[in-house]
């Protein structure tokens, strides 16, 4: 990895490695290498989420095709066409209800992430990212003195914030760490 690092930036060691190539996780996802890398997505702080203009847009399109379907009814009743009447009433039905639904989930989901943001805010912030080995960790020791993949911190952070059920599955399906390890070493299969 070429990115310049500071060594030994607050004088932390990475406990996976020993290396001092060591930032907090707010730095590393702020690099550009990062961000090509993807790695700034891997410990993303919280999930994505629809912005109120796209919430705004969602809404003006479930509208209009609404009212197609509405029209379409509408021609049915004026031309005595009973199959246009039911199918454009059926249409303007379930396009309504089906933008309402996406409307709701999408303030929804910005009110979720808003609650976890301090919680999630803390925790990303608290951890350190090696850029030798990969690995994350609490330069406190807390809640684990040894490294973690960047999926189980993701996985601990979004969950503690509530962000759970956002995770991928693939990340989802991650195990953390006993929070006390029962060996010296802890978790060793960082990719
Ligand atoms: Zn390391």
């Amino acid at each position: 990895m070429e990115s310049e690092v500071a060594p030994g930036a607050w004088g932390t060691t990475c406990p996976g490695c020993g290396g001092s190539a060591v930032r907090t996780v707010p730095d590393t996802c702020a690099d550009q290498e990062s961000v090509r890398s993807r790695l700034s997505d891997r410990l993303a702080r919280q999930p994505g989420v629809t912005s109120r203009f796209d919430t705004f847009t969602h809404t003006v399109e479930g509208l209009l095709l609404t009212a197609v379907g509405g029209a379409l009814a509408y021609e049915g009743i004026q031309k005595d066409k009973q199959l246009y009447t039911i199918g454009g009433s059926v249409l303007a039905v379930l396009l309504f209800l089906g933008t309402i639904y996406v409307i709701f989930d999408e303030i929804r989901e910005r009110r979720v992430v808003a609650a976890g943001e301090s919680r999630a805010d803390a925790l990303w912030r608290s951890a350190s990212c090696c850029s030798g080995c990969g690995a994350v960790f609490f330069p406190a020791g807390s809640p684990w003195p040894h490294p973690l993949t960047p999926e189980q911190f993701q996985k601990y952070v979004w969950t503690e914030a509530g962000y759970g059920k956002r995770l991928d599955k693939r990340v989802r399906d991650v195990a953390l760490p006993p929070a006390h390890p029962s060996r010296p070493g802890g978790v060793s299969d960082h990719a």
